[in-house]
């Protein structure tokens, strides 16, 4: 018997586990990232599907070294080494302040989704040489976004927001699919020479991200800031399950000049002064399958997370949660970007915003608890 037999060799997990303990349960959120930093993408080991997760293109070009297991925000491994560096404490994760604003600029205001603040602060980074860039999504019809990597203050006031081009026509648009694969694009930024960059991203996006840089995986050494977005969960519906939406809501998508996510799902339709306001729990049916098991809501991995929720309308809640949150906050503010209105800021109104969100994530993460006791494991 040679040492080898005697010794237990710890074999790394690979593809092949995320198939089983990701796929085959049904929760894969189809982001991207475990076919964009397969260490053998050049084999051509695996890759996206049209509908569905990622699979096997050549089992044999696998290396087994399992960075795409671990990377996967579906699974818990690396979970424990963040939350002792990011500090984390349930149920919304380490914050320094919290607070709202909204951007001074109109131009930004009008192009937020709520108070304009991730877009200010973008560019305020941008403008005093902290940044090169940043990774954030844009509309690419009017409902659906593609990743895309700004560099000029134009193009980030041009991603920003939620307002749709009612030019555009939804009929003949198939799967529309709230989620924006942003990850799988960030491999394309090392092509920029980029050196600084900012990500905007939905919590799993965030974690993903945090994962990298964990590992020192190129190019997590150039992601220098990560602005968080809340995130109870992302919608996934076919023409069948849209028409279906427009009955039991009575509007009709064509309609609608804006989409917005706080306490509910809130949507301003052409010609109505009132939104129309939809419960989460009236959505059940298009939530994507991920975002049920999915428990952090306020994005308490990133160095600063944003929302509407705990603010009122035309301003952004801020968590801040790192040094590095405090120091572009505290730039954007101080160099006029961005204003906190000292009336909605005083402790009783931020302990009304810090119970909101609290709530929030305990339902998001009892949710994902009563979720996970019916997957097939
Ligand atoms: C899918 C999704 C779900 C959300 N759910 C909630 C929620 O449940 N409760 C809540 O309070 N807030 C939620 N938010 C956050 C909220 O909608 C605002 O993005 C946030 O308040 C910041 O507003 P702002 O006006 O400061 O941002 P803006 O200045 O408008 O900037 C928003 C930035 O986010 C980027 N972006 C837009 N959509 C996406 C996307 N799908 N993926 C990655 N980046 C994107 C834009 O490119 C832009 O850079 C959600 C956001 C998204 C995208
Ligand atoms: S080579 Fe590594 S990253 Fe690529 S599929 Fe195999 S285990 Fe995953
Ligand atoms: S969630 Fe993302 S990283 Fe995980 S298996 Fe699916 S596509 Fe890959
Ligand atoms: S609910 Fe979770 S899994 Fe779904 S999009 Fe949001 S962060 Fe990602």
């Amino acid at each position: 018997m040679n040492e080898n037999q005697n010794s237990k060799e710890i074999v790394p997990k690979s593809f092949e586990d995320l198939i089983k303990e990701v796929h085959d349960i049904g929760i894969c959120g189809e982001c991207g990232g475990c076919v964009s930093f397969c260490s053998a993408a050049d084999l051509g080991a695996i890759k996206m599907s049209e509908d569905g997760p990622p699979q096997y293109i050549d089992k044999d070009n696998c290396l087994n070294c399992g960075i795409c297991y671990l990377i996967c925000p579906e699974i818990h491994e690396l979970n424990k080494e963040l939350n002792e560096r990011y500090k984390f404490k349930f149920p919304i994760g380490n914050w320094l302040k919290i607070v709202t604003s909204k951007a001074t600029n109109l131009e930004i205001q009008k192009a937020g989704t709520d108070g304009g603040v991730v877009t200010s602060i973008l560019i305020a980074m941008l403008e005093n040489n902290l940044i090169d860039g940043a990774l954030v999504s844009k509309r690419i019809n009017p409902f659906q976004r593609e990743p895309f990597l700004a560099t000029t203050k134009e193009e980030l006031i041009e991603a920003a927001g939620t307002k749709f081009d009612l030019k555009g026509h939804i009929s003949g648009l198939g799967q529309y699919n709230t989620f924006v694969p942003t990850i799988s694009k960030l491999k394309y930024v090392v092509d920029r020479d980029l050196m600084n960059i900012a990500v905007v991203g939905v919590p799993c996006q965030i974690h993903s991200i945090r994962k990298m840089q964990e590992l020192s995986i190129l190019p997590a050494h150039i992601i220098k800031y990560t602005l968080g977005l809340f995130c109870y969960e992302n919608f996934k519906f076919n023409e069948t399950a849209r028409k279906k939406m427009e009955e039991q809501f009575d509007f009709s998508f064509n309609d609608v000049e804006k989409m917005n996510i706080k306490d509910y799902l809130i949507i301003n339709l052409k010609g109505k002064d009132q939104p129309l306001y939809i419960e989460f729990s009236e959505l059940h049916d298009i939530m994507r399958h991920a975002c049920s098991v999915c428990e952090n809501f306020s994005n308490f991995y990133s160095d600063i997370s944003f929302g509407g929720l705990g603010s009122k309308d035309g301003f952004t809640t801020s968590i801040i949660r790192t040094d590095l949150g405090e120091k572009i906050y505290k730039l954007a503010i101080d160099k006029g970007y961005i204003e906190e209105p000292p009336e909605l800021n005083t402790s009783v109104e931020k302990s009304k915003m810090l119970a909101k969100i609290i709530s929030f994530s305990r339902m998001k993460t009892k949710r994902a608890e009563d979720a996970l006791k019916h997957l097939p494991l």
